[in-house]
């Protein structure tokens, strides 16, 4: 990629990607470039097949949560796959996410509490799910609540490491 195609790329995509600076978008294009993804003739989509993605978050940010690894945020909590985070699922995954409270009489009321905290702060259109608009709209708003529903991205510390490395290794290149 050259120098011209690398600035409007970079141009185009810091519009959409607030959370970076320029310099740091041109330094994920570079990497993204050298992950070998560049089609092999004009007609290929350029892009990452699954198993290279799982490799790279095996690799670079240490998961090993097959189930984790195969979805995205919203799908990893919609445990059915219909489409919405219930009541239901809410209580199951912060029930396995939080850690037990020995004096608490009684748990599951707490953790109740706090599914309907999340869903009263998070559900748009009250119909009492969470579709992928609402979690959308929420996590828009608020990027901590991407991970409301117990850890599905890679841990700080890698995260740091994997921007460290990335920022500066290919920087030079
Ligand atoms: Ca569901
Ligand atoms: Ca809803």
């Amino acid at each position: 990629m050259n120098r011209k195609k690398l600035q409007k790329l970079a141009d185009s995509l810091c519009k959409s990607a607030k959370h970076f600076n320029k310099f740091e978008v041109e330094c994920l294009i570079k990497l993204f470039n050298t992950l070998g993804v560049e089609p092999s003739d004009r007609h290929a989509v350029v892009g990452l097949d699954r198993n290279s993605f799982r490799n790279i978050l095996h690799v670079t940010f240490g998961m090993t949560d097959d189930m984790i690894m195969d979805r995205d945020c919203f799908d990893v909590y919609d445990l059915n796959s219909d489409g919405y985070i219930s009541r239901e699922e809410m209580f199951h995954m912060l029930k396995n996410s939080l850690l037990k409270q020995p004096s608490e009489e009684d748990p599951d009321e707490g953790i109740k509490d706090l599914v309907e905290i999340t869903l009263k702060k998070m559900d748009y259109d009250h119909d009492g799910k969470l579709s992928y608009a609402d979690f959308e709209k929420a996590v828009r708003d608020e990027n901590l609540l991407l991970e409301a529903f117990g850890p599905c991205l890679p841990d700080m510390k890698c995260g740091m490491a994997f921007e460290a490395q990335a920022f500066q290794e290919t920087s030079d290149l």
